[in-house]
């Protein structure tokens, strides 16, 4: 192999020593904090021993760039996010950005002069831990990150993430400049530990993203009449949480067998008002999550469960309400990456799996400037958590792809 499992192994070993306190319960870096800095600090150093050319942009991402033979060309660029969840893995976002790392090194060793800069990022706020809302640098960076809904979103304490970056120095002004031109960026690739386990079942290293699915997202209000429970027939009840048992069981049936292959639907929180174990519930509240990778799939099982909202109620002579609360479109990578992924990984000889991620990442926004694709690396424990592990001989091998996929974007 040309790049270096013990080069990564090291790097990503690294960065797991900057963690808040956690007694021993994986890693926490959350944005804002010391563990945060020095991790940036250590990053902007790591690029800078590559040979980079190391950046930052108005709101805080990180770029090392190594220059091409043809000046005024875009960039291929490689990233990832060095921000975790509280008790997360070592591998989750600082894997990609450590991969990139190690292909520039690759390049260096072999003294390979690619036509086309190669730059290798780390986006802020991937996670939504902190602020409640996730991929907050790579949002700039595609120019769909809204200033004013910053000021709405709070951490734990109550501060604003609005309010953070004023205390960071970060401004409006800023933020805006982080944004990109379409095209500014030849491609963007993003290695990344799968967060389930098809490459486990499938018994494969390393996966090839097609598409990252996207999520609509409802609150549903049911209103009904809240009761005796002894002194109510079973006829005369108008049962806000059995509406809502109906409405749950009908969204698992419609995203098992009434939509597309790969649609996913989950009720995640139910609120039961008054919530006494005598009295007949009078409201309930769903949150309702769909994702799929095919758009009109997703629309297809959003008519369906709205006509399921409605039905239910109808029948059951309790008043329903839904607000679509998020609605975002399924991002496909795009063909010319995926084609160079996937004759890399043939070239190489690296066992893969062509599949479509189920989870979001930075790459959903950078495919808005970029030509964009995705590699998982097989990973045991699941992730955000500390279980969370990937043998470095996958990410090794799925540098190695990323590397040769480099090679042939990049002249
Ligand atoms: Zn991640």
């Amino acid at each position: 192999m040309r790049v270096s499992r013990e080069r990564i192994e090291k790097d990503l070993k690294d960065l797991a020593r900057f963690t808040a306190d956690t007694g021993g319960r994986g890693i926490t870096r959350l944005p804002f904090t010391p563990e945060d800095r020095a991790c940036r600090e250590a990053i902007i150093a790591k690029f800078g021993d590559a040979g980079l050319h190391v950046y930052t942009d108005g709101i805080g991402n990180i770029y090392g760039r190594r220059e091409g033979s043809q000046p005024g060309l875009p960039a291929v660029m490689i990233g990832s996010h060095l921000d975790t969840v509280i008790n997360a893995g070592i591998f989750d976002g600082p894997a990609g950005v450590i991969a990139g790392l190690e292909v520039v090194r690759a390049l260096n060793d072999r003294s390979i002069q690619t036509e086309k800069p190669v730059e290798v990022a780390n986006f802020v706020i991937e996670e939504s831990t902190a602020f409640g809302k996730s991929c907050i640098g790579s949002r700039a960076v595609a120019g769909v990150l809204d200033y004013d809904e910053l000021a709405t979103l709070k951490d734990k304490n109550g501060k604003s993430l609005q309010e953070a970056f004023r205390e960071a120095g970060i401004t409006k002004k800023e933020i805006e400049a982080a944004r990109r031109e379409k095209g500014s960026i030849d491609s963007y690739m993003e290695l990344h530990i799968e967060q389930a386990d098809n490459l486990i079942r499938a018994d494969k290293p390393v996966g090839i993203v097609t598409a990252i699915a996207a999520a609509t997202r409802f609150r549903v209000n049911i209103t009904g009449r809240a009761s005796h429970s002894g002194a109510t027939p079973m006829g005369e009840r108008k049962d806000a949480l059995c509406a809502a048992a109906e409405i749950i069981l009908g969204i698992e049936e419609i995203a098992s067998a009434k939509a597309g292959k790969d649609t996913v639907g989950t009720v995640g929180n139910v609120t039961v008002r008054p919530g006494a174990i005598n009295v007949v519930p009078g409201e309930a509240e769903l949150a309702v999550d769909l994702r799929d990778i095919d758009k009109d799939a997703k629309d297809m099982a959003t008519e369906k469960i709205i006509s399921l909202i409605k039905n239910t109620g109808e029948n059951r002579g309790v008043k329903t309400e839904y607000t679509i609360t998020a609605s975002d479109t399924p991002v496909p990578a795009s063909q010319r990456v995926l084609e160079k992924i996937k004759e890399a990984a043939s070239e190489i000889e690296i066992p893969h799996l062509v599949m479509h991620s189920a989870a979001a990442h930075d790459a959903a926004y950078l495919a808005e400037v970029a030509d964009m694709g995705m590699i998982f690396i097989r990973s045991y424990g699941g992730s955000h958590n500390p279980e969370e592990w990937a043998e470095f001989e996958d990410i090794a091998r799925g540098t190695e792809v990323l590397l040769e996929a480099t090679l042939r974007l990049s002249t």
